[in-house]
Parts: C-alpha cells; sequence; structure tokens
C-alpha cells in the first residue's frame, strides 16, 4: 500500500522551552493515517497535517470501547540523528493487541514504514535537550456508525508524535506505592495482555484514591486470589531479591513490556539470576524483613525505570534501600538511557536511525 504524503499548509512554532515541553500535550505537524473498511481492507493510508476526526456519535469506540494503542519515542542523537528504540515490537504488540479487541490486523512492516515516514517529515520536532525526545502514539479505533453490540466494520489507524519532555525534571526519585487490595486492573481471562484504552479506564479509580491518601501509584495484584503482583501503575514491576532479578511470570493479565523485557535480557547479558514466576504480598513483606529485599523498580517507556521507596499493604509501610535510589534501578536505567540515546554500544541491535529521504 502506498503511502501519500499531504503536507501540511501551515506549520506550527515549534516550542521555544524545551524544559517546559511536559507529556503528550504538544503534537507534530503531521499525522499518520490509515482506514479500514470490512471487505475492502485497509486503504487510503496517508501523512497529514493533525486534525480533528470527524466522526458519527454512533461510532462504536465510543459505545462499547474498541480501542488499542503503542506507545513509543524517537531519540535525538548527540550527532544529530534521529534513532528509535525496537520499534518493530511495538508495531507487533499492537497487532496482538487487535486481536484479543477484535480489531483487523495490520501488517507491522507497514506500520514500521508509515512511522519512520512521519518521524522524517516531522523530524525537526524531536527535541534535544537531554533526556527529551519525540513521543509516539500508535492508536485504533473502531468507527462504525452503529449501535449494535458487536465488533464494528471500520476501523482507523493513527499515529500521533508528541515532543516530550525528560521524565525526571528533578532526577530520578523513589515513589511511594499503595498495593492495591480492592480494585483489579485485569483478570484471568480478560484484556490485561493487550494495551487497551479499557484497561486505563478501569484503572483510574484506584489510581486516583491512591493520589488522594498520598501515593504515586498503585501496586496491581492478581484479580482472583488478591496475593500476587502484577505490574505497578502502567508499568512492569521488578524486584531484587538476594541479588537475584525476580519479576511476574508474564500471563494474559500482565502487558508484556518492551522495557520490562529489554531490562531482563540486559541482565542476563551482564550475569545476573533471573526468576520470572509469581511472587505474592507476603513473599515481598517477608523479604524486606529479613533484609533480602534491596530493591524493586518499574519499567515502562516514558520513565525508562522507576525506583519504588515505600510500599503499603492495608496500612503497613515499607521502605526500600533506605527510600534512595538502588545501584540495580540506576544501572540499568544508564544503560537503557544510554542505547536509546545513541551514547552506549547497542550490542543487541535495539535501534534505527530513520534514514533521511
Ligand atoms: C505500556 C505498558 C507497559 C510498559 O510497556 P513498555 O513497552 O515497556 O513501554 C506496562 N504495563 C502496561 C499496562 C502498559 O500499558
Amino acid at each position: 500500500m502506498d503511502i501519500k504524503i499531504i503536507k501540511t499548509k501551515e506549520f506550527k512554532d515549534k516550542p521555544m522551552d524545551e524544559s517546559k515541553l511536559g507529556f503528550g500535550k504538544i503534537f507534530s505537524d503531521h499525522m499518520f493515517i490509515v482506514e479500514y473498511d470490512e471487505g475492502q481492507g485497509w486503504h487510503d493510508a496517508r501523512i497529514q497535517a493533525v486534525e480533528n476526526l470527524s466522526l458519527h456519535p454512533a461510532s462504536s469506540v465510543f459505545h462499547y470501547g474498541q480501542e488499542i494503542f503503542e506507545g513509543a519515542k524517537a531519540y535525538r542523537r548527540d550527532d544529530g540523528e534521529i534513532q528509535v528504540f525496537r520499534l518493530m515490537d511495538n508495531c507487533k504488540r499492537l497487532v496482538n493487541s487487535a486481536i484479543r479487541s477484535s480489531m483487523p490486523e495490520l501488517d507491522p512492516e507497514f506500520q514500521y514504514e508509515a512511522i519512520m515516514q512521519l518521524i522524517n517529515l516531522d523530524r525537526d520536532w524531536v527535541p534535544q535537550s537531554e533526556g527529551t525526545s519525540l513521543y509516539l502514539r500508535p492508536t485504533m479505533i473502531s468507527s462504525t456508525p452503529a449501535l449494535g453490540a458487536h465488533s464494528a466494520h471500520n476501523f482507523i489507524y493513527f499515529v500521533l508524535c508528541s515532543p516530550s519532555g525528560s521524565y525526571y525534571t528533578n532526577g530520578m526519585q523513589p515513589v511511594r506505592i499503595r498495593i492495591e487490595a480492592f480494585y483489579a486492573r485485569s483478570v484471568k481471562g480478560g484484556m490485561g495482555r493487550a494495551k487497551a484504552g479499557g484497561n486505563y479506564a478501569a484503572s483510574f479509580k484506584a489510581t486516583k484514591e491512591a493520589h488522594n491518601d498520598g501515593f504515586d501509584q498503585v501496586l496491581w495484584l492478581d484479580g482472583v486470589h488478591k496475593k500476587y503482583v502484577q505490574e505497578v501503575g502502567a508499568m512492569n514491576i521488578i524486584f531484587v531479591i538476594d541479588g537475584v532479578i525476580v519479576t511476574p511470570d508474564l500471563g494474559d493479565t500482565i502487558l508484556p513490556g518492551i522495557t520490562r523485557a529489554s531490562v531482563l535480557q540486559l541482565a542476563a547479558d551482564l550475569g545476573y539470576k533471573i526468576e520470572e514466576r509469581p511472587i505474592s504480598v507476603e513473599e515481598i513483606y517477608e523479604a524486606h524483613s529479613s533484609g533480602r529485599l534491596s530493591e524493586s523498580f518499574g519499567t515502562g517507556t516514558a520513565a525508562v525505570i522507576s525506583p519504588v521507596g515505600e510500599y503499603c499493604y492495608r496500612g503497613e509501610s515499607i521502605i526500600l534501600n533506605n527510600n534512595e535510589i538502588g545501584p540495580v534501578a540506576q544501572r540499568f536505567y544508564d544503560l537503557l538511557t544510554g542505547i536509546q540515546f545513541g551514547r552506549a554500544e547497542d550490542k543487541f541491535g535495539w535501534t534505527n536511525v530513520v534514514p533521511r529521504r
């Protein structure tokens, strides 16, 4: 499928002060968009000005929430070139989310090519200050204008680019986490493995209540036993127990994070012992009281690594590593950001330069 390029007639002003970018509030000049109609397949792929979508109020996305998305970043290297980090993995994961959500597949190679062309066209929107990046948001929605409660017949895939600030404007800070004893983010047999908007909608109430009580995020437990650790907010979670990297094994309730996979691969390469297995809250508290739990941190594209300073379960708090960033968290943060920004050796071939054309 050809990608038509319809350049914008009104180029927007780029943000002057990169220290005030924030996250996901500013969008570049162009977006990629392609449409799907049952019987016809994907068609009309184009890169065009970012503009509002025109959707009938009955469109199924508004009623039944058939929506999935991705999150990736493009980084500006010191030599001015722009590179992406494991972008093909995001494109493949979107296909898995689509299958789980009864949405049509879109060839990962095609997604990748479209996103690379989009970044190339808007390459001046990739910020250059330390820690900043161009956040990429591929999204698929259902657009059939009818209220029948079944999978839609029409879909739209689009990609937005948003210059975003450094996640850590004041340096990496350990966070306070409430272990969520009531709400569940996902359940066995559910949608937890898909990167779907509905999972986020289901999570906001618990997060808001945790914020109101002075916590930064929640640690989700499994929906069946309310016992085993799942994820921290919208990040995967890792523990360091007796020097071993321990993380929940992926089932259908946990989002298979690309940052998680990267940390595990780097850790294996560095000779760490790794365990992917169920971890109960009880085990965490026991490991803490016996002095074997040295660190815990979340992993995700936005923050890369987010160290946990405190867990609180049913009012009982434990402090990790003196509420300071641990050496393992720091090590993987430095390694990953080094590769992403092109300052460290990319021995696994995770980065690709955006070709100029
Ligand atoms: C996106 C996401 C993650 C992190 O995935 P990365 O590929 O590392 O960015 C973890 N958990 C949830 C629920 C997510 O949506």
